[in-house]
């Protein structure tokens, strides 16, 4: 399952820098996670940091994203794919001439 982040949250600012995949951000009020990128930190660590690390324990499964974790561990394949496209698309250098030099 994904996580999500209750209303107990504190706005600590502790776990936004530690997700390995970017799913944390600040909301409207409170920190929130897209379940979308949320993996349980699977593909990356043992443990999901953001448990590890608030202080307040504000940070349960989200029932409404029920995974296994083949399935956490499919979405973080697709996570790193995803992040290799971007990488390429930024990196990628102009399309040299094709034509011959004079
Ligand atoms: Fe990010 Fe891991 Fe927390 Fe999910 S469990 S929000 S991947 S730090
Ligand atoms: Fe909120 Fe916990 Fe994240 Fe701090 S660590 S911002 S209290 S969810």
């Amino acid at each position: 399952m994904a996580l999500m982040i209750t209303d107990e949250c504190i706005n600590c600012d502790v776990c936004e820098p530690e997700c390995p995949n970017g799913a944390i951000s600040l909301g409207a009020e409170i920190y929130e996670i897209d379940p979308h990128k949320c993996t349980e930190c699977v593909g990356h660590f043992d443990e999901p940091q953001c448990v590890q690390l608030c202080p307040v324990a504000c940070i349960p499964v989200n029932p409404a994203f029920a995974e296994t974790r083949e399935q956490l561990h499919a979405k973080f394949l697709r996570l790193q794919r995803d992040a290799a496209s971007r990488a390429g698309e930024v990196a990628a250098p102009s399309t040299p001439s094709a034509s011959a030099p004079v």
